[in-house]
């Protein structure tokens, strides 16, 4: 989550940064990018500001007969590229400002990828957890009626998020086209294929976040064939990234879910060991040399760290004892602003996760052309044009690495804003 992303400029104590809110996050690396860039400031200001928020309540009937009343959010933060995108949450923490920040991270993440689209994040504020399967359809379709004129394959599209899946996106897909009187699968991303899903949306986040490990180690003249990493979290984007590194070489070392983490020394085969999807949390279950902590984990002697499983992991507390050469996040948010200071002061490289995990919104683009375009593509097609898009944004950033002598994360943010000023430049302000 981005209220759990991190970004670099601490003028205030640790622990009030690392409590920051996801709007304080999002506007603080706003500022820090921008103090880098010959950029408009009227733009900068109109940036540290959604477009619009809207608060909608959502009644529904509970399988008892009884009436509950939820409130949901969608926020729209920046659309001078495109129409908004950003995920839909179920969670009973979800607030208006949460919503805020991630959809202004959003923007900055489609933007560092040169995705035509722009930020947006939602959510309704319950705990999907009590709610049945037929509850949460007549939620999710209520919820799309409210927002129905917010949303739309040219205006804004969710996708699934924290306590939503591709089920939940199919009702919302069904809801709005319904009501639209005719199809609209593109008013979605992360669908089932049956209705338009696109193939290797679940692993592409994943896939990035090996790609980017893989030219970050070959930036750092390291060799694939030699290197050892540690990955914290084997669920979607933590298995994916370990056996792809795995089949391209790497040695993945240790891997971990929520119960804790083993270790072998010579290698896991990480195709053995089942993901979060496949058995869930069976990671401590495999007959191997060593378990050990998630946090002796994080703190193991190798090349590269890739912390996979949630945000605010590599904190004040532990950036020292990290003893990896190179962080590549996986996750949304593991690093603490705290610990992005000692790991700068250590010289200690974090490729952010804006890129590094940014496949997901990557394939969820793809899957966005295939629907208005009616046309599917293969996986193959889908994982080579991933590849491309990757390499092309890995490029971006480490040119603006190297030219400005910047840390990671501050030349992807620069990359981002780069491109939203110069799109809010041309088309300058309405009316
Ligand atoms: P997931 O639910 O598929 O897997 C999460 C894994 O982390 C599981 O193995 C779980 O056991 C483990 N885990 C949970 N709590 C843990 C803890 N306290 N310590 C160690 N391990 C723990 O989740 P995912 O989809 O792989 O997402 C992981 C992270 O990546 C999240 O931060 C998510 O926001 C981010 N992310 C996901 C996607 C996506 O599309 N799946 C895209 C971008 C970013």
């Amino acid at each position: 989550m981005a209220s759990e992303s991190v970004a670099a400029d601490r003028d205030d104590s640790e622990a009030e940064v690392d409590t920051e809110s996801a709007v304080e996050t999002a506007r603080r690396q706003l500022h820090r990018a921008a103090a880098h860039l010959d950029i408009d400031p009227a733009i900068v200001e109109r940036l540290k500001h959604p477009t619009k928020v809207q608060e909608v309540t959502v009644p529904i009937e509970r399988d008892d007969g009884s009436v509950e009343v939820f409130t949901g959010y969608r926020a729209q933060h920046d659309s001078v590229r495109g129409p908004h995108k950003g995920g839909l949450r179920y969670h009973p923490e979800v607030t208006r400002d949460e919503c805020v920040g991630l959809g202004m991270w959003m923007t900055w993440k489609c933007a560092v990828m040169d995705i035509p689209f722009g930020g947006a994040k939602g959510g309704i504020a319950v705990d999907p957890k009590r709610l049945s399967p037929s509850e949460k359809e007549r939620l999710t379709r209520r919820f799309a009626e409210e927002i129905r004129d917010s949303i739309g394959p040219n205006r804004d599209i969710p996708a699934p998020d924290m306590g939503t899946d591709p089920q939940t996106m199919a009702w919302l897909m069904d809801a709005y086209s319904m009501q639209e009187g005719e199809t609209v699968p593109g008013v979605v991303t992360g669908k089932p294929p049956a209705v338009g899903g696109s193939h290797g949306r679940d692993e592409a986040p994943g896939r990035s976040v090996a790609i980017v490990t893989r030219e970050a180690v070959e930036y750092y003249e390291m060799d694939l064939s030699t290197t050892t990493v540690a990955i914290q979290g084997y669920g979607s984007v933590g298995a994916n990234a370990a056996r792809l590194l795995d089949d391209w070489g790497a040695t993945v070392v240790a891997v971990s879910d929520v119960n804790g983490a083993i270790y072998d020394p010579d290698g896991l085969d990480t195709h053995s060991i089942p993901s979060h999807d496949e058995v869930p949390e069976a990671v401590t279950r495999q007959s191997v040399p060593h378990t050990i902590t998630n946090e002796e984990l994080l703190e193991l002697d190798v090349d590269v760290l890739v912390p996979a499983a949630l945000g605010n992991v590599l904190t004040a507390e532990n950036a020292a004892d990290v003893r990896a050469d190179l962080v590549v996040e996986g996750a949304n948010g593991p690093t603490t602003s705290a610990a992005d200071e000692i790991f700068a002061d250590r010289s200690l490289p974090v490729i952010p996760d804006i890129l590094a995990n940014a496949g997901g919104v990557t394939v969820s683009y793809f899957e966005w052309l295939q629907d208005i375009n009616r046309r599917s593509w293969s996986r193959e097609r889908v994982n080579d044009e991933l590849e491309s898009e990757m390499l092309a944004a890995w490029r971006d950033v480490r040119d603006a690495f190297d030219e400005r002598g910047i840390r990671w994360r501050d030349a992807a943010y620069t990359v981002a804003l780069e491109r939203i000023a110069a799109a809010h430049e041309a088309r300058g302000l309405w009316p």
